[in-house]
């Protein structure tokens, strides 16, 4: 049995009809950038997540660039960010000419909100919180640190869409959240798109604005913007995937529960859902230290995995500017070398999770 790392066809076959008739409805409209499935989806999208404002964006490093450019945020300025993060997250940073501040993650993969404090300093502006692998960052603690300390709070979801903190979904505590819905997202779109979610009314006028050339009227431009925006396709075939994400949802949670129980295999530590949170499970990645044993014996048995991610950006090349060096973040350094991701798709079927396991068990 073929076991890739994620099957996206997989999520396209499962409403095959729905997508399908969707597609001819948007080619047969005539109108194929920012109409009424965008307006549709931003609606829908808003209310999804709890915020009052949704604005669809080219995609979820647009999101997060564009929201950090509209708080205000620029040369001179830091934003606190976790170590062990998707490179985008860092460049929606730096894209502005501000400067990343790297803390160490918990033991759940997300920002140590015990470890902000001490790295905020009179340039700190924003910190920017990423919900990694579907996973809920402690965010009471980290919004009561941002009122205290008078610093905007940015919330990168791309990795999040549905996770639940206290019920309450991640992309709502701060003063935005930036979606992506790439397509390997829990809420994936058939090519590039993004969002971002806000209760602040100006901040979306705004962000409507600027992702269209900064006009508000055609042909007026107000501000210096960019073309970020979202078009028709996309978001008509994102409508169809935000209204199955109950259950797609589940499913994620279905398949954790059963790798989790599953797994007896000594030595691999598995991930953890912290209290008062619904992870939404984006990736399930355990940690070993022989990672490229195990993985080399699974690819054998023709089971694909993936790290996400072996070069944390503070020692990438493309970083090597802001002088970082090994060693400087050893949680995060340690996870790099030893996370691992198993395979975790929408339609895995149950005979896939159980080749999985039982390859996985009677590694020795
Ligand atoms: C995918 C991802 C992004 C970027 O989204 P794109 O749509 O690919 O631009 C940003 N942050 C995280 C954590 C991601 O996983």
């Amino acid at each position: 049995m073929k076991i890739m790392p994620n099957r996206m066809d997989y999520g396209f076959f499962k409403y095959q009809d729905e997508f399908e008739q969707k597609v001819l409805s948007v080619l047969r409209s005539g109108r194929y950038v920012l109409g009424d499935e965008v307006a549709c989806f931003e609606k829908s999208f808003a209310a999804y997540t709890g915020a009052a404002y949704s604005v669809g964006l080219a995609s979820g490093l647009d999101a997060l660039w564009i929201a950090v450019r509209l708080l205000g945020i620029g040369p001179g300025d830091e934003v606190i960010v976790q170590g062990n993060t998707y490179i985008a997250s860092v460049m929606g940073i730096t894209i502005n000419g501000a400067l990343p501040v790297f803390v160490e993650p918990d033991v759940y993969y997300q920002l140590d909100a015990d470890k902000i404090e001490e790295k905020i300093t009179k340039n700190t502006k924003a910190v920017m919180v990423v919900h990694l692998y579907g996973q809920v960052a402690d965010m009471d603690k980290i919004t009561r640190l941002c009122q205290k300390h008078g610093l905007k709070l940015i919330e990168d979801c791309a990795q999040s869409h549905g996770a639940l903190y206290k019920g309450k979904m991640t992309g709502t505590f701060g003063d935005v959240g930036c979606f992506s819905f790439y397509p390997s997202k829990n809420l994936g779109a058939f090519g590039d798109a993004g969002a971002i979610v806000t209760n602040n009314a100006c901040l979306a006028e705004n962000a409507r604005v600027f992702r269209n050339y900064g006009s508000e009227k055609r042909y007026y431009n107000k501000v210096v913007g960019a073309n970020s925006r979202l078009d028709e396709i996309q978001a008509g075939l994102l409508n169809i995937r935000l209204a199955h994400m109950a259950e797609i949802t589940a499913e994620r949670r279905l398949l954790a529960d059963r790798y989790s129980a599953g797994i007896t295999a000594k030595d691999l530590v598995l991930p953890m859902e912290r209290e008062c949170t619904q992870s939404v499970w984006h990736q399930y990645v355990i940690r070993t230290g022989r990672r490229q044993e195990l993985m080399d014996y699974l690819a054998k048995r023709e089971i694909g995995t993936l790290i996400h991610y072996p070069i944390p950006p503070h020692l990438a090349q493309a970083y090597a500017g802001l002088g970082h060096k090994r060693g400087e973040l050893p949680v995060t350094e340690e996870y790099a070398a030893t996370v691992l991701s198993l395979p975790m798709y929408t339609g895995m079927r149950v005979e896939e999770q159980q080749y999985i396991l039982e390859c996985l068990n009677s590694f020795s």
